[in-house]
């Protein structure tokens, strides 16, 4: 209805400035020297729910909640002795009072305005912030529940390593037991057995039947107890990883010969025929006493468990990076599901073909852990009544000799959720010759390392899903892994923790190429666990 035209350029202008204030997204209120309300736009109507007549000449306490009104006046007073454009109350939070009775957090922005007469007014641009104190407040909730988190984790790392340490010092306790045990026990056990074969050879005078018989008993359990305590020695010492293995490339058909004489005179006393159907020519890269004492271990156990005229025929296969060889008897078999069982200590699940139970029932643990340690699987097929065939692998070499080993590329298993660092770390190790493996979780390093038999690997801590301390642990605690040694990368300096589960380095990132490389060939060259 009203033109412009119709208007004085004064009354033009404040026209605009009301259309302007109406527009505003912000809530404005003006407020003069006394703080009374004297102008309110469409936004503050809506914030405070009151209308702009019911806010004309009010004071501006009337929109603060009540306990910030007493000293409202104080900062205006304040104000007005130093009117500029800041905002109100900074780093406090500031609330309105709407009609309703509730509250809403706000900004507040000060502006001085003068109007004609020179009285000093005041404009008020608010902004609702409750919006933004909400998600403040979320944050602020998570970040205490994440740091809550933290320290629960660093508390159960701790317990962990103490665990660990605990562990640690236990196995070492059992290992000096168990060495200082065995010793007080053979020395008299070998007593024993020595004096029961001098009474059985009657040199110092004759036995009767009884006699010779309790002889033979006498004998036969001091024997039975010296193995057992070979058998426990032997174990404890695999598992505390003290035993070294020195290996080296052998011809593998001479080293069966060997074992085969030994067992040879055993096979004849129950009429068992052994071939041997090894190819010459193949050799391996293994411990050769060790080697012995695996083949030795399934062909007592072969003859063991055939029967009278039954066969046993030792066999191999060359695969790419290792040998199978399998000892395959005509005798009782093993049932389906005992073929793991049967690797565990202790666990016996057929007498003999005599039916008497012989042996300790450490034979196959001791043999699982000596392959393993070797980077060798070992396994059974077998059916009841239906003779049994047991496989393992074992490492094999060209026919180059003793340094062929160490010519070869080591593999390295690189454990890295991040492509791109996967992706460098792999550079590094392709120009240095060496064999990289990748693995992107926890998970797919255990597996590609209990497949694969790295030769080394690079773990980072920080991965989704299992963390790399689990994963540490897994690798250090799982047979097939444990002796392979484990390198810590991470942005973390946790180097305590790292040694104290086991990884033979722990490298701070970001990594130089050069250190990585160096940590690489330090812990390949010493062999380090
Ligand atoms: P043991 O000292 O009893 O032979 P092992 O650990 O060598 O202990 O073997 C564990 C068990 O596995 C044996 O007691 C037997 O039940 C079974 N076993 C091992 N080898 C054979 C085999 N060639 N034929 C049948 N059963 C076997």
């Amino acid at each position: 209805m009203n033109s412009d035209q119709q208007l004085t350029p004064d009354a033009q202008a404040a026209e605009r400035f009301r259309n302007l204030l109406e527009i505003a997204p912000d809530p404005i209120l003006e407020v003069d020297a006394a703080g009374r309300i004297v102008l309110a736009n469409n936004e503050a109507e809506k914030l405070f729910g009151w209308t702009r007549a019911e806010l004309a000449g009010q004071p501006i306490e009337m929109l603060l909640p009540l306990r910030f009104r007493t000293n409202h006046t104080a900062h205006r007073a304040h104000y007005s002795a130093n009117p500029k454009t800041r905002p109100m109350g900074t780093g406090l939070d500031l609330f309105a009072l709407r009609k309703d009775g509730t509250e809403c957090a706000i900004d507040i922005n000060l502006s001085p305005v003068s109007v004609a007469d020179g009285e000093g007014r005041v404009m008020c641009i608010i902004r609702d912030v409750s919006e933004r104190k909400r998600t403040e407040e979320q944050i602020r909730t998570l970040n205490q529940n994440l740091e809550r988190r933290t320290e629960e984790l660093a508390a159960a790392n701790q317990q962990l390593e103490l665990r660990n340490v605990e562990v640690e010092r236990a196995s070492l306790l059992k290992s000096e037991f168990l060495a200082s045990v065995s010793h007080e026990l053979r020395t008299p056990l070998h007593a024993i057995i020595g004096f029961s074969e001098l009474l059985a050879e009657e040199s110092a005078g004759g036995l009767n039947t009884k006699q010779k018989r309790f002889t033979s008993h006498i004998h036969q359990g001091a024997h039975h107890l010296l193995e057992l305590i070979n058998d426990i020695l032997d174990l404890s010492k695999i598992e505390a990883g003290q035993l070294e293995l020195r290996q080296e490339t052998f011809a593998l058909d001479a080293a069966i010969t060997e074992v085969l004489s030994s067992i040879r005179p055993l096979a004849n006393n129950k009429g068992i025929e052994l071939s041997d159907e090894i190819q010459p020519d193949l050799s391996i890269f293994a411990d050769r006493i060790r080697f012995k004492e695996i083949i030795f271990n399934l062909f007592s156990n072969a003859v063991k468990f055939t029967r009278e005229g039954g066969r046993i025929a030792v066999r191999c296969a060359p695969l790419p990076d290792h040998i199978r060889i399998s000892v395959a008897d005509t005798g009782i078999g093993i049932a389906k599901d005992a073929h793991e069982s049967i690797f565990q200590t202790f666990r016996q699940v057929a007498s003999t073909t005599k039916g008497v139970r012989e042996g300790t029932g450490l034979g196959l643990a001791i043999t699982k852990n000596l392959v393993e340690q070797h980077g060798g699987q070992i396994w059974v097929e077998s059916e009841l009544e239906a003779g049994s065939e047991f496989f393992f692998t074992i490492p094999r070499t060209g026919s180059g000799g003793e340094e062929q080993p160490s010519l070869m590329p080591a593999v390295v298993l690189v454990v890295e959720d991040d492509e791109s660092s996967r992706e460098l770390v792999v550079s590094y190790l392709e120009s240095e010759g060496f064999k990289p493996l990748t693995a992107g979780s926890g998970d797919e390093g255990l597996r590609v390392a209990r497949d694969s038999k790295p030769d080394v690997i690079l773990l980072d801590l920080l991965m989704p899903g299992k963390s790399g301390w689990e994963t540490l642990y897994k690798l250090r605690s799982t047979p097939a892994t444990a002796g392979i040694p484990v390198i810590i990368t991470s942005v973390m300096d946790e180097k305590k923790m790292g040694f104290a589960l086991g990884a033979a380095d722990y490298l701070v990132k970001p990594v130089a190429k050069e250190t990585l490389l160096e940590a690489v060939r330090k812990v390949k060259r010493l062999g380090l666990p």
